[in-house]
């Protein structure tokens, strides 16, 4: 018997004799449990490829059972795993997939966090969170750089809108300029105000510079 033949002979035999085959691999794997899965493992070393797809196919298969088991194998190692993505967090890896995941989801994100926000939880651990010294000291250093932030973008605002008051031409000091909404139901708070949004309205006309005198008298007479 040549190879061809041999294997063809095989074939046969294994197509007809199923049954009897599968038990008989049962009851040598039962006896040979050790040494099988030695040789499993050092196969699916050797093959990455395939052992990918075998993966995926079985996963597909037992999908419940899959969720089932890693929820138990969660519950039973939850230190570990908090520790784990803990460090995980940290790596750029995980930072930038983040901020991809941010981008995407942003609306989301905001309704969930509010909803948490509200919940009795959500209350309790917040409030924990800004007695903690650490958060203190950064949102006192945050607020800074915010206010610094927000300084620079209204002079560059003003400077957009010709940096002189459009009525009667006061240029002298930029804190006593003001954006004045033509359109009063347009009017948002300044800190609410988004850049982008901002700068279409200063761009289309609707907002205009006035000095905090004219600004007054605008108002007094509307
Ligand atoms: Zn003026």
């Amino acid at each position: 018997m040549d190879k061809i033949q041999k294997r063809q002979y095989n074939k046969q035999y294994y197509s007809e004799n199923r049954k009897k085959e599968l038990q008989k691999r049962r009851e040598y794997y039962q006896n040979h449990k050790k040494e099988a899965l030695e040789r499993q493992r050092e196969w699916r070393k050797q093959n990455p490829e395939r052992k990918k797809q075998i993966d995926k196919r079985y996963r597909e298969k037992h999908k419940k059972e899959c969720v089932e088991r890693n929820r138990k194998y969660f519950l039973l190692h939850k230190d570990k795993f908090r520790e784990y993505q803990k460090r995980y967090n940290k790596t750029e890896k995980a930072k930038k997939r983040f901020k991809k995941y941010r981008k995407k989801h942003r609306k989301e994100m905001i309704k969930r966090t509010k909803k948490w926000r509200e919940s009795e939880r959500g209350k309790q651990k917040l409030k924990e969170y800004y007695k903690r010294p650490d958060v203190i000291e950064k949102i006192k250093k945050n607020s800074k750089t915010q206010h610094e932030k927000g300084k620079k973008r209204r002079i560059e605002y003003i400077m957009m809108l010709g940096s002189k008051c459009s009525k009667c031409g006061y240029d002298k000091c930029f804190s006593a300029l003001d954006f004045h909404h033509i359109d009063k139901t347009e009017k948002e708070s300044t800190v609410e105000c988004r850049k982008k949004d901002f700068i279409k309205k200063i761009k289309s006309g609707k907002v205009i510079l006035l000095c905090s005198n004219c600004h007054r008298e605008e108002h007094w007479e509307n």
